[in-house]
């Protein structure tokens, strides 16, 4: 019974996505860099503002070997803007080991690539792959909380996802992604014109996550701002201090978070640069 509600709620998903799935540079890629670098930057980062990072990054940095081989500044000058810096250099790393070990090619070996958590691993697994795994996060986890009737989480959220997952993987988890993007959306979702809605319980079981805090004067503004500033040369702290316009400590503190990171480097005579 469960497996027939199972089969008929996918059909009704896919015939939907056939028709509704969105556009974007990298959606049916299965060249798993391609993968891996639009994964990375959908971390923490809306789709429609990857997008322009995305063609310019791939098109300077086609494959593993050439980001490999790059300066971290070079790197991070394509990423400025797009925030989480530390993504970048993560990346870099993640291609370094490929270079040297080769592609890892299931969720268990992707996953100790720097940087790549569950869900990007099981997504290159699934997109470049063909595994057979759902791609749990965020939107998966709400839109499966609202089929089953309760919220789910860890090990729960992982059983439902396996039991849902339909075949291929691939399409299956991009559908998933979509319908959770446009209409299964955290606050008020569009139950009126869902394709799956006659298999659902229903919204109540899931409750939208806190708002993240404000962006304007915060710590993670101020080390996007030294970035830039050190993207663009190697400055002294009091130059630090005057393009961002941050109070003292602050810069203090953000910079010694970005040299334990490992993405700025302070020489003997005090100036800052992007480490290499
Ligand atoms: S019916 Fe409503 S709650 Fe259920 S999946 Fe569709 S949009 Fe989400």
């Amino acid at each position: 019974m469960t497996l027939l509600i199972e089969e008929e709620r996918n059909e009704a998903l896919f015939s939907w996505y056939q028709v509704e799935q969105r556009s974007f540079p990298w959606r049916g890629a299965t060249d798993p860099y391609r993968i891996l670098v639009s994964e990375t930057m959908l971390q923490q980062t809306q789709a429609s503002r990857v997008i322009p990072f995305y063609h310019r990054f791939v098109a300077r940095l086609p494959t593993t070997a050439s980001l490999a081989a790059a300066d971290l500044q070079e790197v991070l000058g394509l990423w400025t803007g797009l925030g989480y810096n530390s993504r970048g250099l993560r990346l870099r790393e993640a291609a370094r080991k490929i270079e040297a070990d080769g592609w890892p090619t299931t969720p268990e070996a992707l996953i100790e690539l720097p940087g790549v958590g569950p869900y990007t691993a099981s997504a290159i697994a699934s997109f470049a792959f063909g595994a057979s795994v759902p791609a749990v996060d965020t939107n998966l986890r709400r839109v499966l909380s609202r089929w089953h009737g309760e919220p789910l989480n860890g090990s729960s959220l992982q059983t439902a996802a396996i039991a849902s997952l339909g075949d291929p993987s691939s399409d299956w988890n991009q559908a998933m992604m979509d319908l959770g993007a446009t209409t299964c959306v955290s606050k008020m979702p569009r139950c009126g014109v869902c394709p799956v809605k006659d298999w659902c319980s229903g919204p109540a079981s899931y409750s939208p996550a806190p708002a993240q805090g404000r962006f304007e004067g915060s710590a993670r503004q101020l080390r996007g701002a030294i970035v830039r500033s050190l993207v663009r040369g190697d400055a002294a702290f009091r130059d630090i201090v005057q393009q961002t316009g941050f109070p003292t400590v602050q810069v203090e503190m953000a910079l010694a978070d970005l040299m334990s990171e490992q993405l700025v480097n302070r020489d003997e005579g005090g100036v800052y640069r992007i480490a290499e």
